[in-house]
């Protein structure tokens, strides 16, 4: 069965569009780097992808072997090189920041084309780069200086200093939807706020060096308008845990390369990023932006299906010909194009993301 080599290179729709929409310096540059990160999505990511989703999936360490609560989230090592390789080729780092050999920012198009190519294998994985997108959307516009200073560098890493992977916790037992139920609250301290509560479906949990939180300040009103957005850090300065418990992975049916916990705060460090009680507004704003980045996961999980599925209709025999003879394979085909390229143009990126 023909093997897929390069993801990019089997798609030259993706290729026309990179072409047509940016401009041409940064065009060359990326054409290179996708082209390489294509290859390395279909080769030795796809088989570390493999063995995370069927072996090697995180896990919670909840004590150490003095019985201490350590609450740390293991990963397998191909996990942590994909982590590196993908962060380090600017995923999240070069929408705010400049690509060395150009002097020039990229784009959110160039991020989502390389989250096209990553979703065709880790789809997983992807989550948490969103999740790091969003933190560093949130830092970048909302933060203070001082709050920008302490973290921002490191959410943007591409390699010169320690990464910290984002995430985004508003889910609660009793508030999923309904986020103005949340009661997770913040209790103002001599040097800031310490957060206490559980969080119900915290992606990224353990991964993350510093969370995006939604928490409500002592005496603030009730409902989605009494919410304050605050930046955790999941661990102190000396490496212990920042007041923060996991309490459970949850056992989910897909996207397993991502831990997702349920956890407790109990007096985690937090500091305020924007107005307060404007949190719901700013973090509605990351979704916003985690929209396009789920529709931009689904037409590569799609795209690799469909690649999946021609290259095996070459492949087998059946009656004495190769299925991709056949009328009604044949059909079921062009519908699955079909259905992908409509994917695509439904996928339309908002303009203002193309610069
Ligand atoms: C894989 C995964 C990862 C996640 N990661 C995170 C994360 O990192 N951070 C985080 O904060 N959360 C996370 N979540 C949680 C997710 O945000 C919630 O599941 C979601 O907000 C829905 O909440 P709920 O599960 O409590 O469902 P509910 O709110 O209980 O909804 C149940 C059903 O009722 C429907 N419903 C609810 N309200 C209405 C209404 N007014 N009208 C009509 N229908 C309605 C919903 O559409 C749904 O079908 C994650 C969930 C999943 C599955």
């Amino acid at each position: 069965m023909k093997k897929i080599v390069n993801f990019y290179l089997e798609d030259p729709h993706l290729q026309q569009l990179i072409r047509h929409y940016l401009k041409e310096d940064l065009y060359l540059w990326a054409d290179g780097e996708l082209d390489e990160f294509g290859r390395m999505c279909a080769g030795e990511i796809d088989e570390r992808a493999v063995h995370t989703d069927r072996d090697g999936q995180p896990r919670l360490i909840k004590y150490n072997r003095f019985g201490d609560e350590v609450s740390e989230i293991w990963v397998n090592e191909g996990y942590k090189k994909t982590v590196e390789e993908t962060y380090n080729r600017g995923i999240v780092g070069y929408i705010r920041k400049e690509i060395p050999e150009l002097g020039t920012k990229g784009n959110y198009l160039y991020s989502f084309a390389q989250g096209y190519l990553l979703s065709q294998t880790e789809p997983g994985f992807y989550c948490p780069v969103t999740l790091t997108m969003a933190t560093a959307l949130l830092l970048d516009k909302y933060a203070s200086v001082e709050v920008k200073e302490k973290f921002l560098d490191h959410v943007v890493s591409t390699g010169e200093v320690e990464l910290f992977e984002g995430a985004t916790f508003l889910t609660e037992r009793q508030g999923g939807s309904d986020v103005g139920a949340n009661t997770v609250h913040a209790l103002v301290q001599e040097d800031g706020y310490e957060l206490y509560g559980e969080k119900y479906f915290a992606s990224n949990s353990g991964m993350c060096g510093i969370a995006m939180v939604l928490a409500r300040i002592e005496g603030s009103g009730s409902g989605t308008k009494g919410l304050t957005l605050f930046a955790v850090p999941w661990r102190k300065k000396n490496g212990s845990l920042n007041g923060i418990h996991v309490r459970r992975l949850k056992d989910k049916l897909g996207v397993r390369a991502v831990p997702s916990a349920e956890i407790e705060f109990e007096g985690a460090k937090a500091y305020v990023v924007g107005q307060k009680e404007r949190g719901i507004y700013y973090m509605m704003e990351a979704l916003n932006l985690s929209r396009i980045c789920n529709a931009t996961a689904s037409i590569g999980i799609m795209r690799r299906a469909y690649l999946e599925a021609k290259n095996y209709t070459f492949h087998r025999e059946a009656f004495g010909e190769v299925l991709a003879k056949y009328p009604m394979i044949k059909e079921s085909l062009v519908k699955l194009a079909v259905m992908l390229f409509s994917g695509w143009q439904r996928c339309s990126i908002a303009p203002q993301m193309i610069k």
